[in-house]
């Protein structure tokens, strides 16, 4: 099983425990996802050197301060693209506000370019900005692109243009009945999605422990494999070919 999405620089446990708690339940590898400048030099100087981690690099919409540039993030995205597997995570992120949105975008748009001319998949957080995303998304069809902690109903993803659009799941579905989410669990196609805890944050439903590690990644699985009436076998056989597939890994 593949955790397509971890922040192991906030965890408050070594990435080394971390990793063997995750591989004693099947979980054996997993992105570790940057959100800032310094999450990007962590991953370079850390977790690219850990065999179960693959890095990616790029500034999350809510980091974006006024002590960086895009030159800056271009420059070092640059001089390390080979180790990166993805670019992100990029986005926007409305929720605090619309003092930066401008800003937001230029991040987000300078960031999509750069994947598209490196050819390199992205990781995408959307939040409260459904108008402007499916705008500027739709002017790069062939990026490829997961919107990550996907929690939109299936019409966002009906909405997106060209054939590179993949979605990943949190353990936010976890809490989902019915309604919209478990609508979109349906009715994504089985090659378009993955799976992800997000951690430390999202903890899924039923889990005490003071913080979510990917040792918790089977719960979204199995709550998958439930909805659409599927074994978690097959869920997870699924997941990880996609993740590979998208994100370029090796068997
Ligand atoms: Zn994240």
């Amino acid at each position: 099983m593949i955790d397509t999405h971890v922040h192991l620089h906030i965890i408050d446990t070594e990435p080394e425990r971390v990793i063997a708690d995750a591989a004693a339940v099947g979980v054996t590898h997993m992105i570790q996802v940057a959100i800032d400048m310094a999450s990007i030099h962590a991953n370079l100087s850390i977790y690219q050197h850990i065999s179960a981690c693959s890095i990616t690099g790029g500034i999350h919409p809510l980091s974006i301060t006024d002590d960086i540039t895009i030159e800056d993030v271009l420059a070092v995205l640059t001089m390390n693209q080979s180790r990166f597997c993805a670019i992100g995570e990029i986005g926007l992120d409305y929720k605090y506000g619309d003092h930066n949105k401008r800003r937001q975008q230029q991040f987000f748009e300078a960031q999509l370019a750069f994947a598209r001319q490196h050819n390199m998949p992205v990781v995408i957080h959307a939040r409260e900005s459904n108008a402007d995303m499916i705008a500027i998304v739709n002017r790069y069809p062939d990026v490829r692109k997961v919107f990550h902690c996907y929690a939109q109903p299936y019409a966002f993803f009906e909405s997106l243009s060209g054939n590179q659009n993949y979605v990943s799941f949190t353990g936010m579905i976890t809490y989902a009945k019915k309604g919209k989410i478990v609508h979109a669990i349906r009715h994504i196609p089985a090659d378009r999605f993955f799976i992800e805890t997000d951690s430390p944050y999202l903890k899924p439903k039923g889990v005490t422990a003071p913080q979510n590690t990917p040792q918790y990644l089977p719960h979204i699985a199995q709550h998958i494999a439930q909805i659409r009436d599927a074994s978690v076998e097959d869920i997870v056989a699924q997941t990880t070919k996609n993740a590979r597939d998208f994100f370029g890994l090796e068997d």
